[in-house]
């Protein structure tokens, strides 16, 4: 199959059934955090991208042929750019309502709600996920760097429309990256935001995957707990935190130790060439962190590659090899 895939099972949807409607990479958004990659046609032109026909052949194969005896709790329209780009959209959810029972959800970034015709052609799925990061202007073109066409105050107003019309349930998510759009300022506008749109439900979320561009950093578990707190303030609907922090500390962890490993032997380097204070250390390798350089050190020292020696009422350090040689 080219555009179906799974079942795969999501935490929010069950076994999802996917439905790929655009080749990568078109999109109307760049987000930073985005694991598909650059996007390399920014656009807000919608057309049939791939052609409905083919994707109404392969939804009639799979439900002649079953999915290898797997279940499927619903379909999910989605894509490796935005899918509300594709002109068939419509079509698509209908024909999946006229051959099954089974639920239809979208994946979208939100963007072209603005456009009655996008609204009329998603108001007969079952469950709208859009995305909105960031609701004050340059959060959002530093997260989503968004196509020229793309106007953030219509991106809300489009969504708080759709709100309005739907009979389905919309599920706002939201992506916090660090340092980029997690400020006060930004939870407060988005406040203002899930307010306007007032959504069933809210789903806070981080860069839990290997993102677009390096930049990109998850939050950490006490900012989602903020953000979450914030959010919930004056909203009737469920606030919830999707991301699994235990295993990103855990990555965390692990990218730590191997930065420190670094360290400590960039230290162990640099002490080759002549004794150093600590604070010295620190500066020359651009640390920035006494209790780390500190901490490096120490490891140098138990292993017995350092020693201590203290000049003029200086401490400085030294690698034992030089001084025995
Ligand atoms: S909207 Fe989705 S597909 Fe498009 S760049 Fe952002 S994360 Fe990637």
């Amino acid at each position: 199959m080219k555009y179906l895939f799974g079942p795969v099972y999501s935490r929010r949807l069950g076994h999802s059934l996917g439905i790929d409607l655009i080749p990568p990479k078109i999109c109307s958004l760049n987000c930073v955090y985005c694991e598909v990659g650059p996007t390399t046609e920014l656009t807000c032109e919608r057309k049939e991208y791939v052609p409905t026909a083919d994707i109404l052949q392969e939804i009639d194969q799979l439900l002649a042929k079953g999915a290898g005896g797997r279940p499927i709790d619903v379909f999910t329209l989605t894509a490796m750019g935005e899918p509300t780009l594709h002109t068939g959209i419509g079509e698509i959810i209908a024909y999946l309502h006229e051959k099954t029972e089974k639920p239809v959800a979208v994946l979208t970034n939100g963007t072209l709600f603005f456009d009655p015709k996008v609204r009329a052609e998603l108001s007969a799925a079952d469950i709208i996920i859009p995305s909105l990061d960031a609701a004050r202007q340059e959060s959002f073109e530093r997260v989503n760097q968004p196509a020229a066409a793309v106007n953030l105050e219509q991106v809300i107003e489009g969504l708080a429309l759709f709100r309005r019309e739907f009979h389905g349930e919309l599920w706002l998510e939201i992506l916090l990256v660090r340092d980029m759009n997690d400020s006060l300022e930004d939870l407060l506008a988005l406040q203002q935001a899930v307010r306007r749109i007032d959504p069933a439900r809210i789903q806070l979320n981080t860069v839990a995957r290997p993102p677009m561009d390096g930049r990109a950093r998850p939050v950490t578990r006490e900012k989602m707990e903020q953000a979450a707190a914030i959010l919930a303030e004056g909203y009737a609907g469920r606030v919830e935190i999707l991301v699994d922090f235990q295993a990103i500390e855990q990555k965390e962890f692990r990218q730590g130790t191997q930065l420190q490993a670094k360290l400590v032997e960039d230290i162990a380097a640099l002490l080759q060439r002549r004794p150093c204070p600590i604070e010295e250390i620190d500066t020359a390798l651009h640390i920035q962190d006494l209790d780390l350089t500190r901490a490096c050190v120490q490891v140098l020292v138990s292993a017995g590659r350092l020693e201590k020696l203290v000049h003029n009422n200086k401490e400085f350090y030294q690698q034992v090899t030089v001084r025995k040689a």
